[in-house]
């Protein structure tokens, strides 16, 4: 079975690991220090916050950027609900703007949505390609990346999480892993002051709190688990990115199959390959995947629904409308990853591409 994902650690990762557990310093520490310091190097940017999860670093964004009731968040429908839940968390009313085809927000869309209301912008680099930030920026509002699939990923010469609040996530399945994680990247002093008090109960000095706060800490153990592979992530994305460019050239022209967009100017990281099953392919998108499934195949849909379309956000009073978005919906219907990670071999490539071809074949 070729997987859709698959967890693969430096090997000098349990000595670091084993180096943390012998320090009896479990908790935040040296190591999540050094791994700010990995990811602000990476972004280019002054301030790089450790937090416990990729959820938690955009709600701590929302928050540093003082965000409350009445206030509006525009954001896209097709991405992980945690995009969703992060905003609402944040007590703000949700706006989603439709996509283009290359699966990330339209600032067209995004500008047709702005009211004297609106407070922040959240894009989603989805599958590891950035969002037309030099579009979005342009827009003037407050920005708040969800760039937890694309560490490393650039538009233009700019890193993915340096045009405004950087939101990374370092779940299992991500590009680089530390079980559970996220970092929130920023060259605002301020916001990263605030994001600070945010993560550690809003306190500055010990038992001086200035705000309320939460615990957001992420440990050492985790930071020594993702600090081997931030060392060697140009590595680890040109496998990804190798492997993309193959499955691209190997499945182009196959009737009724989209391959994904490279678009000029933007370093897609490759967290999925994911293509577009057509109308006109000979499967539709879920019998092909139970089709490659039998066949050795694990693919992923990412994602089936948009984030709103579940009973439990309907009358949702921080969801009053949910607009209309035909690309994303088609999106929806129509995506499919294939297996792109660093675990996938050429002679794995090779199979996926004759298996997908022989199956849409007409
Ligand atoms: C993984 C992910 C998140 C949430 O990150 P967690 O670390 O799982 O909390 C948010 N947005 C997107 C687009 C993601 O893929």
């Amino acid at each position: 079975m070729i997987s859709i994902s698959s967890v693969s650690l430096p090997p000098e990762t349990e000595e670091l690991v084993l180096s943390v557990l012998r320090s009896g310093m479990l908790a935040q520490g040296p190591r999540v220090a050094e791994l700010e310091e990995a990811f602000a190097r990476l972004c280019g940017v002054p301030h790089a916050v450790a937090v416990n999860n990729g959820t938690t670093a955009l709600v701590a964004s929302l928050q540093a950027l003082g965000l409350g009731p009445g206030d509006e968040v525009i954001t896209t429908p097709f991405s992980f609900v945690a995009t969703l839940n992060a905003i609402l968390e944040a007590g703000a009313t949700v706006r989603f703007a439709d996509i283009r085809d290359d699966f990330t927000v339209d600032p067209d869309a995004v500008r047709a949505l702005v009211t004297d209301r609106t407070r922040a912008v959240v894009p989603v680099h989805l599958y590891g390609l950035p969002a037309d930030m030099a579009a979005l920026e342009a827009l003037g509002l407050p920005i708040v990346e969800d760039a937890a699939q694309a560490v490393g990923a650039r538009f233009g010469e700019r890193a993915a999480g340096s045009f405004g609040l950087g939101c990374f996530s370092l779940y299992g399945t991500k590009n680089i892993t530390s079980g559970e994680g996220g970092m929130v990247t920023t060259t605002d002093d301020a916001l990263a002051d605030r994001l600070r008090l945010l993560r550690n109960q809003g306190m500055r000095r010990r038992y001086e709190y200035e705000l309320p706060g939460h615990n957001y800490r992420m440990t050492d153990l985790q930071a020594a688990v993702a600090l081997p592979q931030m060392a060697r992530l140009e590595e680890i994305n040109a496998r990804r990115a190798s492997n993309a460019g193959k499955l691209t050239a190997g499945l182009s022209g196959v009737p009724g199959l989209v391959v994904p967009a490279e678009v000029p100017g933007r370093t897609h990281v490759w967290h999925q390959y994911t293509v577009r099953v057509t109308a006109e392919a000979r499967l539709d998108r879920d019998t092909l995947a139970v089709r490659l499934a039998q066949a050795g195949i694990g693919t992923g849909v990412y994602y089936p629904r948009l984030m709103h379309d579940y009973p439990c956000y309907q009358g949702h009073p921080l969801i009053p409308d949910t607009g209309d978005t035909p690309m994303a919906r088609d999106a929806a219907k129509e995506a499919l990853s294939l297996p792109v990670h660093p675990g996938v071999s050429d002679s794995d490539v090779d199979r996926i591409v004759e298996t997908v071809t022989g199956l849409l074949a007409q």
